[in-house]
């Protein structure tokens, strides 16, 4: 199986966004990669023009919801040179919410080498401005004509980039965050594990509902219990509370972040006890009442670290390290940055270069 390229004519290329005004998912680049599953086999795939596909209206990813997706980033660093961050992780995780949604699964290797050709051709599409980045978006849809709740036997793997800049509006600012006992992300033996575009329609209302009161973002909760905490919008969450560093444990309903587990690998190897464990939002506040708790943040590709300044819980407020930005917070933000962009060198292999 090969990847062929056949790039745009030079007519055809867009004018580049203002750097220091990208936003998030608002530019396309030049170019994209396809590949096509038919008949049990994936076709050669191709680098093309961006642009739209055709697809029958009976196309089942319409209907009943087979698509996945994953979010990395390609990083311009000071010498000029891309930066991918633990790639093969999101491709491994892409396989993983395949296997879940009865989807097909990616030759990773591929894959790796069509992203890669994808990121010479659009190069000049990754920023240099500061915290500005590519987000590289590989997805896969369920393209058979048929009705019908069944596997697929089509599928269209592509992948589409966007340069883009912070990701909150409010910057590397702590975030109010509302916490919803009405409404749930994900329960477990369902599909919060996977990267599929369900989890994310579903979780629409609760945000804007959050947002309407003023609140960037909302703390999901267990589905069952209405306590136990998963995560925050689509992040991964972090509490300082003494001397421990406290993320809940993966048990199915929530998404396995790489940004989570190289936090987690970070702060063990700075020294800090980081535990795995349930943990309930009564508990958060109770240990905010006794002034035990420091920070909580979320983790994402997106924002990397996203501080949380204050939870709201059925009309109470915790406000966390008087609003401000926390020391872990911060240092792990300038850390994890500085291996991304390989200004510092990276002692875990995480970090491949184009
Ligand atoms: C993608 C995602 C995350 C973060 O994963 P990273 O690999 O760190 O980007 C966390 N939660 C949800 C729901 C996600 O979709």
């Amino acid at each position: 199986m090969k990847i062929t390229i056949e790039k745009a004519a030079p007519s055809e290329l867009k004018a580049k966004p203002d750097e220091n005004n990208l936003g998030f998912g608002k530019y396309f680049t030049d170019h994209m990669l396809q590949m096509d599953y038919v008949d049990g086999a994936w076709q050669n795939g191709e680098i093309k023009k961006y642009g739209p596909f055709s697809m029958d209206p009976a196309a089942m990813a319409l209907h009943y919801g087979q698509t996945i997706f994953e979010g990395m980033k390609a990083y311009r660093g000071k010498d000029n040179k891309i930066y991918l961050f633990r790639p093969k992780e999101n491709l491994a995780r892409f396989n993983r919410s395949a296997r879940r949604m009865c989807m097909a699964e990616v030759d990773i290797d591929l894959v790796y080498e069509g992203i890669r050709k994808l990121l010479e051709v659009d190069q000049e599409w990754v920023p240099s401005a500061q915290g500005a980045t590519l987000y590289i978006r590989p997805t896969m849809i369920a393209t058979e004509a048929a009705l019908g709740v069944r596997p697929s036997k089509r599928y269209i793997f592509f992948t589409i980039m966007c340069p883009v800049g912070a990701y909150y509006p409010e910057g590397f600012n702590p975030v109010k965050i509302f916490v919803t006992d009405k409404y749930v992300r994900a329960v477990r033996g369902g599909v919060g594990e996977a990267k599929t575009g369900g989890n994310y329609a579903a979780s629409i209302m609760a945000a804007i509902e959050a947002q309407k009161q003023g609140f960037t973002q909302v703390l999901w909760l267990d589905a069952c219990d209405r306590q136990t905490i998963e995560e925050v919008g689509t992040m991964n969450i972090f509490f300082v509370i003494g001397d421990e560093l406290i993320t809940p444990p993966l048990l199915g309903s929530i998404l396995p972040g790489i940004t989570r587990d190289s936090v987690i690998t970070l702060t063990r190897d700075w020294g800090f006890k980081v535990v795995e464990r349930p943990i309930t939002i009564d508990e958060v506040f109770a240990a905010n009442a006794k002034g035990q708790l420091k920070e909580v943040f979320g983790t994402g590709t997106a924002a990397i670290i996203s501080p949380v300044g204050s939870l709201h819980f059925k009309g109470q407020e915790c406000l966390i390290n008087n609003g401000k930005t926390g020391e872990l917070s911060q240092r792990l933000f300038d850390d994890l940055q500085a291996i991304q962009y390989g200004y510092k060198e990276d002692p875990y292999g995480w970090v491949e270069t184009i």
